[in-house]
């Protein structure tokens, strides 16, 4: 028996530079949260290896590199990677799942090329699988699989895992393939989602247009019964909780602090992306300097952005729109001693990450909707014994659990100037207060616990259902 990890992306990149392949590990959130499952189960993992080739020696050499992992590349053409990944996926899905309907794409073209990915990944995992197997499939980009394995495997056990919010009936039944989408993933045995809202939006469209029975949180497909439950999504809370103890960040806080004195920091950190409520939170500051003269000179945002989808229009644009409004808040208010806004268009590594979480007074973390957003838990995380305010989105799903945040509607400039002041004025008792308590929750919900949580469960659904089946 083996556990089948199925995600757009294998933990492990190929890049090909001038005919030389290199390899670099892609961001660990799910790899570290499957670690601890490793020592478990015999785990592969199969997803896009980062390139394309058609090239048989480059390809076998690939994928000799990734049996050693037990990884196991999907290969595409580019025109199907393109429509499947770049069009139905990030222009139809991503944009409609976080409300931004005007946004949403609907292509047909885009459409069959992410049934024919789907059937990809269908096809690589079918080579290499059994009927004891449990696989365990994640995120938008493959919600036809679950059905497309169970119609050739109908006894394993399934799980889906959506990483990206789920919409409201009214905005999911604008989706043209709104019905082979929850068919699709009506394959699975469990799915799973950030939180309870996104769980009863889904159960919701399930009742409604598929025409189940919901009961509790199940519904019955054919004989089989489909369960739907929310697992919010954690973070390696050990590894931030202990990084400023860590010499190299202890240098960098040093050097922030020496740069930073008698300023306070404010600090958000995005992937570049509409959802993101990027440029609300620069109105937001703009009007907190505008309101607070006093403040002026004593306090400074730092935005720390990293690129994403560089090659969408949509993301062009909103590059263009930060750049010229940072500017024209330097332009209004700095000085030649002054910066309000210091702004970054980078990733940037573990230790400046961490540092600049554990410098920072406040985290401004503001989307218009993000499925969960780990960010703002590895703020609370790395602020061991150390003050802070975090300020937060109440359409973050992590605002379900940090309550002791304080939440904004992010459409409200007003407000985000007003909590900027409420964080300035709190006590350090208070601050300290709200953090342990917000550590105690993203300790005990790490991602670990995520993960083992959601196969304990599957396996669990999977036994059910198949009693069901016998009696
Ligand atoms: N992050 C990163 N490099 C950076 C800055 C951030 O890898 O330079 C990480 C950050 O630590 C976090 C993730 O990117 O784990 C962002 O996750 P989040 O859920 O906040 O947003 P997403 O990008 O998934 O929408």
């Amino acid at each position: 028996m083996k556990l089948q990890i199925v995600s757009n992306r294998l933990p492990i990149e190929i890049k090909k530079n001038k005919d030389k392949l290199s390899t670099k590990q892609t961001s660990g959130g799910l790899a570290t949260g499957l670690s601890g499952l490793r020592q478990a189960y015999d785990m592969v993992w199969t997803g896009w290896p980062g390139i394309h080739t058609s090239i048989a020696e480059e390809r076998a050499k690939i994928e000799g590199f990734m049996a050693k992992r037990n990884l196991f590349p999907v290969w595409f053409s580019q025109k199907v990677y393109k429509g499947f990944y770049n069009g139905f996926s990030n222009k139809t899905l991503w944009p409609l799942f976080h409300y931004f309907c005007q946004y949403a794409q609907f292509d047909d073209g885009h459409w069959q090329s992410y049934i024919k990915a789907n059937q990809a990944f269908c096809q690589r995992l079918l080579e290499n699988a059994d009927e004891e197997d449990i696989f365990w499939i994640h995120d938008y980009h493959l919600m036809l699989l679950p059905q497309m394995i169970r119609e050739k495997l109908p006894h394993v056990k399934i799980g889906f895992f959506l990483h990206i919010p789920f919409p409201h009936f009214e905005v999911f039944r604008l989706l043209p393939r709104r019905k082979e989408i929850l068919k699709g993933l009506a394959g699975a045995d469990l799915i799973g989602f950030h939180t309870q809202q996104y769980t009863d939006y889904f159960l919701h469209c399930v009742g409604q247009m598929l025409g189940y029975n919901i009961d509790g949180g199940n519904f019955a497909d054919k004989e089989r019964t489909v369960k739907a439950r929310s697992f919010p999504m954690g973070i390696d809370y050990k590894k931030f909780s202990e990084c400023a103890n860590e010499a190299d960040v202890i240098a960098k806080v040093k050097e922030y602090q020496k740069e930073y004195k008698g300023k306070k920091i404010i600090l958000s950190v995005d992937r570049l992306d509409y959802s993101k409520g990027i440029i609300q939170r620069l109105k937001g500051f703009d009007r907190f300097l505008e309101k607070n003269p006093a403040h002026r000179k004593k306090i400074t945002l730092l935005e720390l952005i990293v690129p994403s989808r560089v090659g969408v229009p949509q993301y062009q644009r909103l590059k263009k729109e930060i750049d010229e409004f940072s500017g024209k808040i330097n332009g209004k208010y700095g000085t030649p001693f002054w910066m309000p806004v210091r702004y970054f268009y980078r990733s940037v590594d573990f230790t400046i990450l961490c540092a600049l979480y554990y410098s920072a007074d406040i985290a401004l973390i503001t989307p218009r909707r993000d499925g969960m957003n780990l960010v703002a838990k590895e703020y609370v995380a790395v602020h061991q014994n150390r003050p802070g305010v975090l300020i937060l989105s109440e359409f973050a799903g992590a605002a379900q659990q940090l309550r002791e945040s304080i939440i904004v509607n992010p459409n409200d400039i007003n407000e985000i100037a007003q909590a900027i002041e409420t964080a300035l004025n709190m006590s350090v008792e208070e601050q300290e207060a709200r953090m342990e308590a917000m550590q105690a929750v993203v300790r005990k919900t790490d991602v670990k616990q995520w993960a083992e949580e959601f196969i304990d469960q599957l396996r669990i659904s999977a036994v059910q259902a198949e009693s069901t089946l016998h009696s």
